[in-house]
């Protein structure tokens, strides 16, 4: 079976050692399966990309040797994809376009579908929404690691699509890219594990395969918070010296931590070849 998963990081600013977990594991995961490994970059909010910031990701990835195969995708030049996905969801009902504000709506848990028959304020800029009462529901999958998840997509509220500045809302873009791509496998960090039954809403609404998932435990800080760049995880480094101390501490939060000091202070090759041969054991427990 042809496998291909993805490391898809906003650059936002530097991976930090959660987004390091969540490279780690995808890489691990297909190349145990003997997969390609893809890298996009989902850089579809400019005021959120930092200078500089995609060029130290790959820096970084490439110290900690996670290599990608073929070329890295980009996601602020796919605007006509994501457009002919939106014109098909709307043309079935699935997506609305939305006036409010968050203001009118800020007494609600998330927005109440209010424009779901038609736009309240067709004279403002219009968000567009997915219909998420209209989709697949309840959302049940297998899980790789946290085994059935069920959701109901409708309960999270109509999610953003498109922005009313015009800017592609991640939930849009990443599963048509993740299709575009041909991704079987999305490993990446169960934070987004409440993100995807609207991700597989809008697969199934656009006749898309649906990949698998494994959502990977998170790195929680000092603080008992996730580790992320809001509240400001140190970035990892871009020398393999210094990466190939980090890596072992990479490799416990996977459960694959180094078992001898040999192992721990191996160079950064020989530490992913140990830990490729564990993930290939406990991968069997994963199917
Ligand atoms: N771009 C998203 C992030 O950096 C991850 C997308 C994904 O793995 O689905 O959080």
């Amino acid at each position: 079976m042809t496998y291909i998963g993805r490391f898809a990081p906003t650059p936002s600013g530097p991976l930090h050692l959660g987004s390091l977990v969540a490279a780690l594991g995808s890489w691990l995961d297909a190349r145990a399966a003997g997969g390609r490994w893809l890298l996009r970059i989902e850089d579809i909010d400019p005021p959120r990309c930092q200078p500089g910031a995609i060029d130290t990701i790959c820096r970084q990835l490439e110290a900690f040797g996670l290599t990608w195969d073929g070329d890295i995708r980009y996601q602020h030049d796919r605007d006509a994809a994501y457009q002919a996905a939106l014109d098909r969801l709307a043309a079935i009902g699935m997506a609305y376009p939305c006036g409010c504000s968050r203001r009118e709506w800020q007494a609600h848990a998330h927005y109440p579908g209010w424009c779901r028959t038609g736009s309240l304020y067709p004279d403002r800029p219009q968000a567009w929404r997915l219909r998420t009462d209209c989709g697949d529901r309840p959302v049940v999958w297998q899980d790789r690691r946290l085994g059935e998840q069920r959701f109901d997509p409708s309960a999270q509220g109509d999610v953003v699509l498109k922005r009313k500045d015009g800017l592609w809302a991640y939930q849009l873009a990443v599963v048509v890219d993740d299709a575009d791509q041909g991704i079987t496998n999305v490993v990446r960090g169960a934070d987004l594990l409440d993100n995807t039954p609207w991700q597989r809403q809008l697969q199934a609404a656009l006749g898309y395969s649906q990949p698998r998932y494994l959502h990977l435990p998170l790195v929680i800080g000092d603080d008992g918070q996730k580790l992320s760049k809001q509240n400001l995880a140190a970035p990892i480094p871009c020398d393999p010296t210094t990466a190939r101390q980090l890596l072992p501490h990479a490799l416990t939060h996977l459960g694959l931590t180094p078992e001898s000091l040999e192992e721990r202070t191996a160079n950064i090759d020989s530490q992913l070849h140990v830990a490729l041969a564990r993930w290939t054991a406990a991968r069997s427990a994963h199917r």
